[in-house]
């Protein structure tokens, strides 16, 4: 009741695109009823979670924040939200998004911005000193609602999705703990997909002790997900014994990218002293093919998005046309009435890199690029580094007005650059807050680990925490 109330207090964030209220109520009822028997269904009995807008929930609406899927209601849960139900979690509402999960502002969804429950702390008014309902800043993107539910206390945890940093870029404008797992540790049946070789589900807490039990209770082969792969072994819980002198921290020496922050950059050192203090090992690395994983991101993204989207037809599910001179046509007006001017881009982009004639220019180029991003990873952590620290954004949180001038939006792409090479080695990273700035805004780090080594890297975050 406490979140729901706390869900209409916040409204003015946008966080939410649906409220499940009568749902959560009566599993809650249920839940309190076991747990006053003394037997819970699961650890999270009763705890209320919010889930992303792409992800499918049986009988409630899932539309992606586009016109495209408005009223469209799937018959199943994604398996991440069935695995969370099972555990005896209360779904409280779907979260608001960049439509189709494009974006990393939480601007772009045909439900309206979210806006960063932080614009509202007396830290930032007081330095602002704006009137707030013209001086917000962005919550990230694109999970954006996720983090901000999670910020503003509505939510416990929240499922977001990460394909470039959509889940560790609002996490870490929210000032949330934000885990991308492993490529393929998390079942993504029920994610409408945006990048299928990249996309992952997040998990978005309020401590990394919580996002350990999410994963705990996520991770693992789903036969309706043919990436997903066996979890090793794992303790029930974070190991206490852990020693930070047993560890060798990795600075990536290209994240020093010419936009950064002096404050990301003075609390990136600030954490890097904090372990060499502590007895780790902090050594500068390199990992030089990460000036190209922007443009061969968006190449890869859009080939993906070109085909993604070709289901949207009008026929099958979602919006419809009146428009019915022609097939062509009728499929066509859908599309353009349907989609907003981004997904609308990336399809005919990705049509294009995918053409006969541009095939190996663009699409085998990209992924001959994605290769190399990838080792260079690998030859950094064979050379015995257990984890990398990077910053997550390239600053804290940038004003709505700023944000959507069209000069930004170049600008916005560059603040996924410490995360999309992540994607697109598949490996597991998360993000904490680690300070404040000026602006009295959240500035989070980033520690990126070995594949399926996600546990060692919640072990570490839980130490910086
Ligand atoms: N910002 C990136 C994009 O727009 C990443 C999005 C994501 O991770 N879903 O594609």
């Amino acid at each position: 009741r406490k979140c729901i109330n706390q869900i209409e207090r916040t409204r003015f964030l946008n966080a939410y695109i649906t409220i499940t209220e009568e749902q959560a109520m009566e599993q809650a009822q249920r839940a309190d009823d076991r747990l006053r028997t003394g037997k819970p269904l699961g650890s999270l009995d009763g705890i209320p979670f919010s889930v992303k807008d792409n992800f499918c929930t049986e009988n409630i609406e899932t539309t992606c924040a586009s016109i495209m899927l408005k009223g469209y209601v799937p018959p199943f849960n994604a398996t991440v939200v069935q695995k969370l139900l099972d555990q005896g979690a209360v779904l409280i509402g779907k979260n608001n998004l960049d439509e189709f999960a494009m974006g990393s502002g939480s601007t772009d969804g045909a439900f309206g911005p979210v806006r960063n429950p932080w614009s509202y702390a007396a830290s930032y008014r007081e330095q602002s000193r704006g009137d707030p309902d013209s001086d917000w800043v962005i919550a990230g993107g694109s999970s954006g609602g996720s983090a901000a539910a999670v910020a503003s206390l509505s939510s416990f945890l929240a499922l977001g999705s990460d394909t470039g940093g959509s889940t560790r870029n609002p996490g870490s404008l929210c000032g949330v703990v934000a885990l991308k797992p492993t490529y393929g540790l998390v079942s993504r049946h029920g994610l409408i997909p945006l990048v299928n070789s990249m996309d992952v589900p997040g998990i978005l807490t309020r401590s990394v002790h919580d996002a350990a039990i999410v994963l705990r209770t996520l991770q693992g082969q789903d036969e309706k997900d043919s990436t997903t792969v066996q979890a090793q072994s794992t303790p029930h819980s974070i190991p206490e014994d852990f020693d930070i002198r047993d560890m060798c921290v990795g600075l990536p020496k290209e994240y020093h990218a010419p936009d950064l922050s002096k404050e990301t950059l003075a609390q990136w050192s600030r954490v890097a002293d904090m372990f060499e203090k502590a007895g780790a090992r902090v050594r500068e690395v390199s990992l030089p093919h990460t000036q190209h994983s922007i443009v061969c991101y968006h190449v890869l993204c859009c080939c993906e998005v070109a085909s993604n989207m070709a289901r949207f037809d009008g026929l099958e599910y979602g919006h419809r046309s009146a428009v019915d001179s022609s097939t062509d046509a009728m499929y066509a007006t859908t599309r353009h009435e349907g989609f907003n001017n981004v997904v609308r881009r990336r399809a005919l982009s990705g049509n294009y890199f995918l053409l006969k004639q541009n095939y190996e220019r663009y699409f085998v180029k990209a992924q001959q690029i994605r290769r190399l991003i990838a080792e260079d990873f690998k030859r950094v952590f064979s050379s015995g580094v257990d984890v990398l620290l990077t910053p997550t954004t390239l600053s804290d949180a940038t004003r709505y007005s700023d944000f959507i001038q069209e000069d930004n939006r170049t600008r916005s792409t560059q603040d996924d650059i410490f995360t999309q090479p992540v994607n697109m080695a598949g490996l597991p990273a998360i993000t904490l807050p680690t300070g404040i700035s000026h602006r009295g805004l959240p500035i989070s780090l980033q520690l990126i680990g070995q594949t399926l080594q996600d546990w060692k890297l919640l072990t570490v975050a839980h130490w910086l925490e």
